[in-house]
């Protein structure tokens, strides 16, 4: 009588446990995820990238980054309006994750800007991912609130390397061959270390 006392109290206090930590991974969940979009969030993304580039630099693994930003949205949101333009932002971060592999990170960088950490990536390997990702958009059209819709992305692709061993420096080489790929007309794919050599892509 007495041992089923103390099981029946050792598994109440089991089950409790169990609860707690799936309570404690629900929160987790919320707070590394972006709410709207159901990606990573930046800080996420960001921590998740420093332990990467650290694996790199101790282990020589490959390692690029896309930094993605949707063309002309502005002008999409005072067409269509805000409401419009979150449910296509949702459906490109969809259209986004459908082209990458489970083991790679999307992560919301800023308002309709998309970081993808893609591991074990070298960069021809990366711009060809970015160039799936831009013809995928391209190629959709967006369902929202009764309407079809048609928005584009420009990507900046870049990889770390001995010059580039730093997740700031890898983020602004991104960064600026993002802003290639608008000054070239949108809609583009640029890569860093492909700049110098040819404005064409
Ligand atoms: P560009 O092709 O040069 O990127 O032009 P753009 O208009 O996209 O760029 P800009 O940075 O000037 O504007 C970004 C716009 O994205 C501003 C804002 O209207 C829109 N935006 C940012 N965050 C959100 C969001 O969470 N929801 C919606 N609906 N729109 C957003
Ligand atoms: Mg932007
Ligand atoms: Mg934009």
């Amino acid at each position: 009588d007495n041992d089923q006392k103390v099981l029946s109290i050792l598994i109440g206090r089991f089950l409790w446990e169990i609860q707690r930590i799936e309570l404690y991974k629900h929160v987790e969940t919320l707070a590394l995820t972006d709410g709207l979009t159901g990606v990573a969030v930046r800080r996420h993304l960001l921590e998740r990238f420093e332990r990467e580039v650290d694996r790199s630099k101790r282990f020589g693994f490959k390692l690029s980054f896309l930094m993605i930003d949707i063309d002309h949205f502005k002008d999409f949101n005072d067409h269509y309006g805000h409401l419009v333009g979150d449910a296509v932002l949702k459906q490109v971060a969809e259209t986004i994750r459908l082209n990458i592999r489970e083991l790679d990170l999307v992560g919301r960088y800023g308002g309709e800007e998309f970081g993808v950490l893609l591991i074990e990536t070298d960069a021809s390997t990366a711009f060809f991912i970015a160039q799936r990702i831009r013809q995928a958009v391209d190629e959709r059209v967006f369902r929202a609130y009764g309407e079809n819709l048609k928005v584009t992305i420009s990507v900046g692709c870049s990889t770390y390397s001995q010059g580039l061993n730093s997740v700031s420096l890898i983020v602004d080489s991104a960064d600026s061959a993002l802003y290639q790929a608008k000054r070239q007309g949108r809609n583009k794919v640029c890569a860093a270390e492909l700049l110098d050599e040819s404005e064409n892509f």
